[in-house]
This record gives structure tokens, C-alpha cells and sequence, in this order.
């Protein structure tokens, strides 16, 4: 089997990956040899013209062909290939990864997002870079909804994709409570919204990277994040640190307290699964309502 992944448990929600797994896969291509090595040719395969929608595969070819992988960094939730002349950069989304012939996932990425596992994996392969030193690279997605673009002369900090994101949470040391203040100026938002946004410090945040936070912190989801307390705050950043830490630590998902599981690790209570009229996706908040209780005096937010 070329692809060693966990199957998913079925009553798991499906998640896209979020920093530390594009972190772990960025490792990954490291390791494989990808980095240092020439791209000789770029194969097209069912679905390729989906996922490499920026310019026809001709003029893909002609970009990538013979261009050398200069380094490769992850910043948030997105990975970026600097070439000799240019940047290759793609963003997973829900469905896409990528996998070096003959170099297994082992034990540096666990799954628990669909992603295309080892039955009837290369069904989903979309194309195939190949290099001079004969490796292969074969990008998988199911969907087809990752997004791959090329940028010419451009490095990777000069695109404004990457300008555009705050340090992520690699990077993350907490704040002053001022200036934290002031990064969210008057915005009217819950403290899950606040936290998944990648302008925001730190990026990298998807959903349950913030469900975990916050039930780190024992703070509600809901709480208007114009009303956080000095102490609200200082929990908050601990709740960070210890996700991080946690992230760092461990590539399978053992640790979680409320994401996917029936019961709170911290009290034992029933975890709810609840959207936000306020969300801005389909996507499910996992909380303990004992643990992440909302406070009295900020009921008022609740829309009457
Ligand atoms: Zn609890």
C-alpha cells in the first residue's frame, strides 16, 4: 500500500487539516527528498484541470518543468514550494494531500479528515510530479477543492497570500492584554470566530484547534469577544499554550478534551455539538456546557 493511514473512525466529523497536520505533512516531504530536487515533469491525471484551474496543464508544464524545489515552509494552513523562479503554493482545504512514492505517512500523520486512504487511493491521484532523481509525487484529492497556485519571480514572503497572515501558532507567545485588545478593535464576534481567522495572531486555527482551545481555557465559544475580561484573556493564552504543546507532542488525537468525543475529558459531562447562528461555515462547535458555562453578565449578547 503506498498510502499508511488510520482509518477514520466513522462517528468522527470530518475535519480539514489544520497547522500542525500541514506542518507534519511539510516534515514529510522534507524527509521524502522532495526538497533540493528538480522537477523533470509534471503528469496529468483525471481531475488535474479541477485542481490546476489557474493556467491550462500545458502552461503548467511549462512553469514547473524543470525548476528545482528550493525549500519548502508552511506558514498557518498553507504550503509553499519556492522554486528557482518562482513559488508553488497550495492549501489543502478538506480533501487534498499529498504523498511521496514508496515514502510512508508512518507514524508523522494521523487522519481523522477525509482524505483519500489506502483502498482505492490512487482513484483520487491528480496529478504527478516527477523528479530528476526519479522520485514521484502524487497529489490526491478526492474533491478536487485544494487550492494550488503558481506565482512567477515571486518568493514565498512576498506573496501577498502569505502577507497577509499573521504569525501562526508555531510562533504564538501570548500577547499584553492591550495589545490584544487593540487587534480586535470594535469587531463584533464570538471568541471561536476571533480565533479562526488567519489575519489574526496567531493563524493556523481551524476548527478543532479552537474547540480544544477554548475548552482548554474553559471559556464559552459564544462569549462576544469584545466583553473578555483580564483573566478571560490570560486563560485564553494558556489554553493556547497548552493546545500547542499537546500539537507539538502528539501526532495522533488521544488528547482531545471536548472534539469528537461523547464526554468532556475534564468533568465527565456531556459534550454538545452545536452551529452559531453567527458561523460563518457549516462547521460544528464541540463544548461542555458544565466546563465552558457562559457567563451571566454576557447573556446580553444573545440577540432577544
Ligand atoms: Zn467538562
Amino acid at each position: 500500500m503506498p498510502i499508511t493511514m488510520l482509518a477514520h473512525d466513522r462517528k468522527w466529523t470530518s475535519v480539514m487539516p489544520e497547522h500542525y497536520e500541514v506542518k507534519r505533512i511539510g516534515s514529510y516531504l522534507k524527509e521524502a527528498g522532495i526538497e533540493g530536487n528538480r522537477i523533470i515533469a509534471l503528469e496529468p491525471l483525471p481531475g488535474a484541470e479541477k485542481i490546476l484551474k489557474q493556467e491550462s496543464i500545458s502552461k503548467w508544464q511549462s512553469n514547473l518543468e524543470n525548476q528545482k524545489v528550493l525549500s519548502i515552509s508552511v506558514k498557518a494552513k498553507y504550503t509553499f514550494l519556492e522554486l528557482d523562479q518562482g513559488t508553488l503554493m497550495w492549501h489543502y482545504r478538506f480533501t487534498g494531500i499529498p504523498h511521496v512514492t514508496g515514502y510512508s505517512y508512518d507514524t508523522k500523520l494521523y487522519t481523522i479528515f477525509n482524505l483519500p486512504t489506502s483502498v482505492n487511493g490512487h482513484r483520487f491521484c491528480r496529478f504527478r510530479l516527477h523528479f530528476e532523481d526519479k522520485k514521484c509525487l502524487e497529489y490526491f484529492d478526492t474533491r478536487c477543492l485544494s487550492d494550488i497556485r503558481y506565482f512567477p519571480r515571486l518568493q514565498a514572503h512576498e506573496l501577498d497570500i502569505h502577507k497577509k497572515l499573521a504569525p501562526d501558532l508555531t510562533h504564538f507567545s501570548p500577547l499584553s492584554f492591550t495589545a490584544w485588545k487593540t487587534q480586535i478593535g470594535s469587531r463584533k464576534r464570538n471568541l471561536k470566530q476571533e480565533l479562526q481567522d488567519q489575519s489574526t495572531y496567531p493563524s493556523g486555527i481551524g476548527n478543532y484547534l479552537a474547540c480544544e482551545i477554548l475548552a482548554c481555557a474553559k471559556l464559552n465559544p459564544w462569549i462576544p469577544v469584545s466583553s473578555i475580561s483580564p483573566e478571560e484573556y490570560q486563560a485564553l493564552c494558556n489554553g493556547i499554550m497548552t493546545v500547542k504543546k499537546l500539537c507539538e507532542q502528539h501526532a495522533n488525537y488521544q488528547w482531545f478534551h471536548v472534539f469528537n468525543r461523547t464526554n468532556c475529558r475534564i468533568c465527565a459531562g456531556t459534550v454538545v455539538r452545536k452551529k452559531h447562528h453567527l458561523g460563518q461555515s457549516g462547521q460544528t462547535t464541540h463544548y461542555c456546557p458544565q466546563c465552558q458555562r457562559q457567563p451571566l453578565l454576557k447573556v446580553s449578547y444573545v440577540r432577544t
